[in-house]
């Protein structure tokens, strides 16, 4: 069995990473997503172990002193973390997993796995981000997240990959074909009846 590898997706807050991972999901059902653990409050539409898993800061700090996220961060006040254990066994069972999670768990990440894809949603503008923000009616914390997006975009340049979330379909379908092109990298799979010599049977 091939071993799966990590897409790493990040945006600014209201950047769509989570309708592109969604749209993602919908096209391709063996894409998986990386549920992360998060001590923010859910919104009205999230649902518990699916959008995250909503736990309280004494919980989140009792797994993370365990050793039970791959990456943690403090992000706009709040505490997220991603699963050791769900990344651990799907990669190994060949799972491409998605991952949305911003630009601090990205550099831990890439430090950690290099089986890691990282790409970046690039917004047409900050004006078209504050209305995306606005509409989501996290008004408490627009100026927070605006702020915090000025310092994400400047982060940009470590990605693999930019992708400029102007039309929704286009980056969905930009994003398709960056994991597409990376499943066939060389290394991660040898075409059957080629014997691939083990030395270049890594990614450079
Ligand atoms: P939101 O509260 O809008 O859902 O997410 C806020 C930020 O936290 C986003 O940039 C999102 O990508 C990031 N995030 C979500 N899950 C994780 C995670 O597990 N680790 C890290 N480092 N960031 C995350």
């Amino acid at each position: 069995m091939q071993p799966g590898f990590l897409v790493i997706i990040s945006a600014p807050s209201g950047g769509g990473k989570s309708t592109i991972c969604r749209k993602l999901r919908r096209r391709d059902a063996s894409l998986l997503y990386s549920v992360s653990t998060t001590t923010r409050a859910p919104r009205p539409s999230e649902i518990d172990g699916k959008h995250y898993h909503f736990v309280s800061e004494r919980e989140f700090h009792r797994r993370q002193r365990r050793g039970a996220f791959l990456e943690w961060a403090k992000v706009h006040d709040n505490y997220y973390g991603t699963s050791k254990a769900f990344i651990d066994r799907e990669t190994k069972t060949g799972g491409v997993v998605l991952m949305d999670i911003d630009v601090q768990g990205a550099a831990t990440i890439r430090r950690r796995r290099k089986d890691a894809v990282t790409i970046f949603l690039i917004p047409p503008s900050m004006h078209s981000l504050r209305e995306r923000l606005r509409l989501r009616k996290d008004t408490d914390t627009i100026e927070t997240r605006m702020a915090n997006a000025r310092a994400e975009l400047k982060q940009a340049k470590h990605y693999d990959y930019w992708v400029l979330n102007d039309s929704l379909n286009t980056a969905v379908k930009q994003v398709e074909a960056i994991i597409l092109a990376e499943r066939h990298r060389a290394g991660r799979q040898a075409p059957k009846g080629l014997r691939v010599p083990a030395k270049t049977a890594v990614r450079p």
